[in-house]
């Protein structure tokens, strides 16, 4: 059905570049992937005017639930992509792992912000850390790893321990392993694919910190606060905002994030994942150009959201400073035993719930998240968050 008189808000193949005006109401952001930060950012794009076109393999995946189109396919069949381009006025993406050749097709039709050389170089930790260190920041040191040879050499100039990772498709602490004696290398380069390899000093961090920057069109950027992040299992677990660290840090932080989005010319939002040494040090982790889940408090706390800033500047609208009005505590909803806790949830006043609409409840997969809100400058100590969050810390 023709969605209406704004389908293609006039952005035909070629004739965007260098066009900068916003997508007018109800024009069509194609997002590509189909989780909860796609689904998130939909609703948020609903709440402004605009429709979602989802690309995704499953037509109950969490976006094509709220979505107002969906093409079903896979993300690297050319008639595919060119199907969903057909359908809308901008692209996007929610999933990081579309091919070069895949997003390069979609650009040829449409404009795709972020733009495809940003998600190579946030794809490959090589380019991502080669990237970061050419404009003068700090990461964790490293060396590529091609061969057992290569590896062998990298940790006797990086010593041991040091974490061996997948240069590709890592994600939740996938594809990585940590590596405490030269004994193991030999095995532990056997088990890791796909080749190549990248190898880090182990960076003994005092904490995980992570920044949401917004960029838009014009160029203008805005940062939200730090959040500090805690894991269990290499799954994100609990996020609070804003970090207890020191403030100076915790400037420094948004500083990098906000220099790295200019570096990238980065149109759309960008997650900067950091570690704060045990000297106080920043080094930076990781970039992933698109919603976070470090970034889900700003749904509850802040006047507009990562997904809403991430979706107006995809349309090319002004962005709103990504400010907080309150202090928060996210925490993660992780399988089976989270959802068993959900009705329990859904009964404790001041949990703000929020759930993906997912069937199939399977162990480490994120199934939702709850935030609990505080005064500005307020966020409680360890204890009075465990208190908060109603017994759910313990989960
Ligand atoms: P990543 O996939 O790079 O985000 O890594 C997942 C998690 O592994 C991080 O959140 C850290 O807790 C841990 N980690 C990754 N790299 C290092 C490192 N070089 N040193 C210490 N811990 C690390």
């Amino acid at each position: 059905m023709a969605p209406g008189p704004y389908r293609r808000g006039g952005a035909q193949p070629g004739d965007w570049s260098g066009r900068v005006s916003p997508l007018p109401p109800n024009a069509t952001i194609g997002i590509i992937g189909g989780g909860q930060l796609g689904r998130m950012s939909a609703m948020a794009a609903a709440r402004l005017g605009f429709r979602c076109h989802v690309l995704t393999d499953a037509l109950d995946s969490p976006a094509a639930q709220v979505a107002y189109g969906v093409t079903l396919g896979d993300f690297e069949d050319p008639a595919t992509l060119r199907r969903f381009a057909e359908a809308v006025d901008v692209v996007t993406f929610e999933f990081e792992n579309v091919s070069a050749a895949g997003l390069d097709l979609l650009a040829s039709l449409r404009p795709v912000r972020p733009a495809p050389a940003i998600l190579r170089i946030s794809q490959d930790r090589v380019a991502e850390k080669s990237f970061l260190n050419r404009h003068g920041i700090r990461t964790a040191p490293w060396r590529a790893v091609d061969s057992e040879a290569e590896l062998e050499a990298a940790v006797a100039e990086l010593g041991l321990p040091a974490v061996l990772k997948t240069t590709r498709l890592g994600y939740d602490g996938k594809g990585q392993v940590l590596l405490t004696a030269a004994a193991e290398t030999g095995a532990a380069f056997g088990r890791l694919t796909p080749k190549p390899l990248i190898l880090e000093g182990f960076i003994d961090f005092a904490a995980e910190i992570s920044v949401v920057v917004a960029r838009g069109v014009g160029g203008e950027a805005s940062a939200f606060d730090a959040v500090l992040n805690r894991h269990r299992d290499h799954i994100l677990d609990l996020t609070l905002a804003p970090a207890p660290i020191d403030p100076d840090l915790a400037e420094t932080a948004r500083a990098i994030a906000l220099e790295v989005a200019k570096h990238l010319d980065l149109v759309g939002v960008l997650a900067v994942e950091m570690f704060i040494d045990a000297e106080g040090r920043i080094l930076v982790n990781e970039l992933a150009p698109r919603p976070h889940n470090s970034g889900h408090w700003t749904l509850d706390a802040c006047p507009a959201s990562q997904f809403e800033l991430h979706m107006r500047a995809v349309a090319g609208l002004t962005l709103p400073p990504a400010s907080r009005h309150s202090d928060a505590v996210m925490k993660n909803l992780v399988g089976p035993a989270a959802m068993a806790q959900w009705p329990a949830i859904l009964a404790t006043p001041g949990l703000i719930p929020h759930l993906y609409g997912k069937t199939e409840a399977r162990p480490g997969r994120k199934m939702g998240h709850v935030t609990r809100l505080f005064g500005k400058g307020a966020l409680p100590g360890d204890m009075g968050i465990a208190a908060a969050l109603a017994g759910l810390a313990e989960m």
